[in-house]
C-alpha cells in the first residue's frame, strides 16, 4: 500500500497538531451548546474518531450517507442513502467532513440539513481545493484544517476505488497505481 504512494502530502504528525488546534477552537465554540456533530460517510471516519476526541464539551454524534447518482465527478447530482438520527431542530450543528473538493456534497448536505432549522449550522473540513470549486458555489468551511493543491489524495479515510483509506497519512498515488484498479 505504501509502496503505492508518490508523495507524502501531509504526514501523521502534521495531521495530529492541526487537529489538535481545531479542537481547542470548537471546544470554545461548542461549549454549553450541545452540539450534534454531523459527519458525512465514508470519507469522514479516521479525522472523525479523532477529531471528535478533542472537542471536549458533551456531544451527540450522528452520520449521513450520500450517494451521488451517476459516478463521481458528474453531474453533482446527490440523494441520502442513509439519514441522520436524531431531530436536528432548534440544535447546534457541526457537519464535518473529509474534503471540499467541487462542493457538490457540502452544498447538499447543508440544504438537506438547513431545511429541519437547527439552531446554528457549521462546516469543519479537513481539506480545502478551493481551485476545484464548481462555479456558483459559494459556500465557505467555517474551520478548514489544511488547504491543498488540485491533486488527488488519498489516506486518513480518503479513497481511490475503496482502497487506501486506512493509510495514517495523506498522499499523492503514483500515477500508474491508476492502470491497476
Ligand atoms: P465534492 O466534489 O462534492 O466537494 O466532494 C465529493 C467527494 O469526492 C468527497 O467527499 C470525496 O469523497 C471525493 N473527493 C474529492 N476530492 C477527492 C480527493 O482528492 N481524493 C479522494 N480520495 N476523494 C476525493
Ligand atoms: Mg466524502
Amino acid at each position: 500500500m505504501e509502496n503505492d504512494i508518490q508523495q507524502i502530502l501531509l504526514t501523521q504528525a502534521q495531521i495530529e497538531n492541526r487537529i489538535r488546534e481545531l479542537g481547542q477552537v470548537l471546544t470554545e465554540e461548542y461549549r454549553d451548546k450541545d452540539p450534534v456533530i454531523v459527519g458525512v460517510l465514508k470519507g469522514v471516519v479516521v479525522f472523525y474518531a479523532d477529531m471528535v476526541r478533542h472537542i471536549q464539551v458533551p456531544c451527540q454524534m450522528d452520520f449521513m450517507w450520500l450517494s451521488s447518482y451517476a459516478g463521481t465527478d458528474s453531474t453533482g447530482t446527490m440523494k441520502v442513502r442513509q439519514d441522520l438520527t436524531t431531530d436536528i431542530k432548534g440544535r447546534h450543528v457541526l457537519i464535518l467532513e473529509d474534503i471540499f473538493d467541487t462542493g457538490n456534497s457540502l452544498n447538499f448536505t447543508v440544504e438537506h440539513l438547513k431545511s429541519r432549522e437547527p439552531a446554528s449550522l457549521k462546516i469543519c473540513t479537513l481539506l480545502d481545493k478551493p481551485e476545484r470549486r464548481k462555479a456558483g458555489i459559494t459556500l465557505k468551511a467555517d474551520y478548514v484544517g489544511f488547504t491543498i493543491p488540485n491533486a488527488f489524495v488519498v489516506g486518513y479515510g480518503l479513497d481511490y476505488n475503496e482502497k487506501y483509506r486506512n493509510l495514517p497519512y495523506i498522499g499523492i498515488l503514483k500515477p500508474e497505481v491508476y492502470d491497476k484498479f
